[in-house]
């Protein structure tokens, strides 16, 4: 589940701690068998085998068997998160959350229907993982002809039965909207057992702590370092609170310091720099996955700040709600213990995507231009330091072709993806005809008592 019954995020009781030793024998696992050592940790309702089986699966479906692979380009390591069905990290998350799902309704013979809204990213990967599971439905609204062409394909070329793209005559917000509204309506939320694609649910940070601990592994075993720093481009501090997770896992300086890096909408770079956390208007800008002001996650991260105080947490979140902002220059000294902070203008993120090409012969997606600005900005000399690499260029293709003059390379995933078969039901931002879209495609389920 993504929220608490409170209206709070779910956090677990205790953080496992790795000791140096354990840390050293999992030099040479896969990263399968790495992602069990840490999932299992946090785990205790699921049997090994079942566990080990889930995650295999979800990985296997990787273009590359390393999974997140790490490449050394000048005095930066760039873990490549991208090798996904859909080119984007939120595959590393959503192919494991989509076995998770489809093992537990298994177990409780119940069947779910994923309802959400996407301007691109997320809307494919949820539907990657989960396309062709008998328990689950998928609707996901997009604004008809105002995606990416490649995003668009992404999601409609999945012919899966249990897949039902809808795409309406309106904005990303219209369909937020809607999406809202539908949940809202309790009585259909639960005859339908209707679930959220959120960014919010636990299982999403766990399936993302991995990947820090297997960089970590990566540098000591290249630099006979131990110590490591991140730079990491962020929206939803979804991504970077799985790396203050792995912080706090790993023995004390094996992770020094998270760089976050944001674009325009900056409310994370003024919390970090300041303790402002305030919101501003929503700015387009040319990394669309990242243009959030309320970051979902940095309640999560709020509640260890302020020493694991579940209901100074409720209250400052409350605050948040009530008046866009809250003020924690305070804790300035703490916040910069673990993190530092900038942000980075769509021209700087041009101008890297071209510097880089020329000096490395490596092209960057624009996402992950911001988190190389950052870590060239900010890095500690002598320190080694891993740069998040969140998305394929070729999914930003004409901020990329636009950057360097010429277009990326298009992954065997994409080639011909124009000419595949498709279907998406286009319908106008009419919230009762979607409802009712939904009511006749969707599997009505008995629910079950600890699911109200
Ligand atoms: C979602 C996304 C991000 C931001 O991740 P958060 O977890 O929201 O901070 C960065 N880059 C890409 C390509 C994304 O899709």
């Amino acid at each position: 589940m993504g929220l608490a019954e409170d209206g709070g995020l779910l956090l677990p009781r205790t953080i496992p701690r790795i000791g140096c030793e354990t840390l050293s024998s999992w030099q040479d696992l896969s990263y399968p068998e790495l992602a069990f050592e840490v999932m299992s940790r946090f785990v205790d309702d699921i049997p090994s085998s079942n566990l080990k089986d889930i995650i295999h699966r979800s990985y296997a479906t990787f273009a590359t068997e390393e999974v997140a692979p790490i490449v050394h380009h000048g005095d930066l390591h760039i873990l490549e998160l991208f090798h996904g069905p859909t080119l984007a990290f939120k595959d590393i998350a959503l192919q494991f959350l989509g076995n998770l799902f489809e093992y537990l309704l298994a177990d409780s013979d119940s069947h779910l229907n994923i309802l959400g809204a996407t301007s691109g990213d997320t809307g494919s990967a949820a539907i990657y993982g989960v396309r062709g599971k008998e328990r689950i439905k998928i609707f996901i609204l997009h604004p008809h002809q105002r995606v990416s062409p490649i995003q668009e394909k992404q999601m409609t070329t999945v012919l899966d039965d249990n897949v039902f793209n809808i795409g309406i005559r309106g904005s990303f917000d219209d369909g937020q909207d809607i999406v809202k509204k539908i949940f809202s309506d309790i009585e259909f939320k639960s005859k339908y057992h209707l679930g959220a694609i959120n960014s919010i649910n636990w299982a999403r940070v766990l399936a993302q702590i991995v990947y820090y601990v297997h960089s970590c592994l990566h540098v000591i075993g290249h630099e006979k370092d131990s110590t490591v720093d991140f730079a990491i481009p962020t929206g939803n501090f979804g991504d970077i609170f799985a790396g203050y997770i792995a912080k706090k896992m790993l023995p004390a300086g094996t992770i020094r310091q998270l760089i976050l890096a944001t674009n325009n909408n900056d409310i994370l770079t003024r919390f970090v720099s300041k303790g402002d956390y305030s919101l501003n208007d929503v700015q387009e800008t040319s990394s669309p996955s990242m243009d959030i002001q309320a970051a979902s996650n940095f309640e999560r991260y709020l509640y260890y700040l302020l020493d694991s105080d579940a209901s100074r947490t409720r209250e400052l979140m409350e605050e948040f709600t009530k008046n866009g902002k809250i003020d924690l220059s305070g804790d300035l000294d703490l916040i910069q213990r673990d993190f530092v902070a900038t942000s980075v203008s769509d021209d700087e993120v041009s101008k890297t995507i071209s510097s880089f090409f020329k000096e490395h012969g490596y092209i960057l997606d624009p996402h992950t231009a911001i988190g190389v600005k950052a870590a060239k900005d900010l890095k500690t000399v002598g320190v080694p330091l891993v740069c998040l690499a969140t998305a394929h260029p070729a999914k930003f293709y004409s901020t990329v072709e636009n950057a360097l003059n010429r277009p990326p390379q298009i992954p065997e995933s994409l080639a011909g993806i124009e000419d595949k078969p498709s279907r998406c039901k286009i319908m106008d931002a009419d919230k009762n005809a979607i409802q009712e879209f939904i009511a006749q495609n969707a599997d009505e389920t008995p629910l079950l008592p600890h699911q109200t």
